[in-house]
């Protein structure tokens, strides 16, 4: 049973072993507090404001067309961003929170050179690390005007501020 184990251990890419622990992790946690931290009014209202947050983004992303720029440069320049290796910057607690929003978590990273959370339709996580939110590669920083951008760094700002505070309120409450 035991070699059994070892033996299904050693097929797992060094690489993705980091992630996948702190991806049970998550589960581990989901287990015993996900409903609570839902019923919590504090923790309630903050998952709330994040949401509109993440939606102003997702909204700005849309209307300066940073997502259709993206698009064309991963599906006809090969040049996606999310390398593997950054899905290590997701902590557990992290990853609690995108279950908290229902998010289903990958069982295994679908192009070794990609991030473990790239999907076939991009990132399958709703809250992302800070270094996700606000990356913007030089080409497109170029291609924005000065007003644009500042107005994008606004709204991408307070969604990390308000993920943020999410982030230690959950952590504060989880340690209580
Ligand atoms: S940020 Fe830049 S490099 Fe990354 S996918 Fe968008 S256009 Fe391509
Ligand atoms: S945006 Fe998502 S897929 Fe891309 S690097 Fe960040 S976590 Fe990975």
């Amino acid at each position: 049973m035991r070699a059994n184990l070892e033996e299904k251990q050693a097929e797992i890419p060094l690489t993705d072993r980091l992630i996948r622990k702190r991806i049970t992790e998550a589960h581990d946690l989901y287990a015993p507090w996900g409903e609570t931290l839902w019923m919590d009014p504090h923790i309630s209202s903050l998952l709330k404001i994040l949401e509109l947050k993440i939606a102003a983004s997702a909204k700005a992303m849309h209307d300066f067309g940073i997502l259709a720029a993206c698009r064309r440069c991963d599906r006809e320049e090969g040049g996606s961003c999310c390398g593997a290796g950054i899905e290590n910057k997701y902590t557990p607690l992290l990853l609690l929170i995108n279950l908290l929003f229902g998010k289903t978590l990958p069982k295994e990273r679908l192009w070794p050179s990609s991030c473990f959370f790239l999907s076939e339709v991009g990132c399958c996580l709703k809250v992302r690390q800070v270094l996700c939110v606000n990356y913007l590669c030089l080409k497109l920083q170029k291609l924005l005007p000065s007003d644009e951008l500042a107005s994008l760094q606004q709204i991408t700002g307070e969604e990390m501020d308000a993920g943020f505070i999410l982030y230690e309120a959950v952590k504060k409450f989880i340690g209580n």
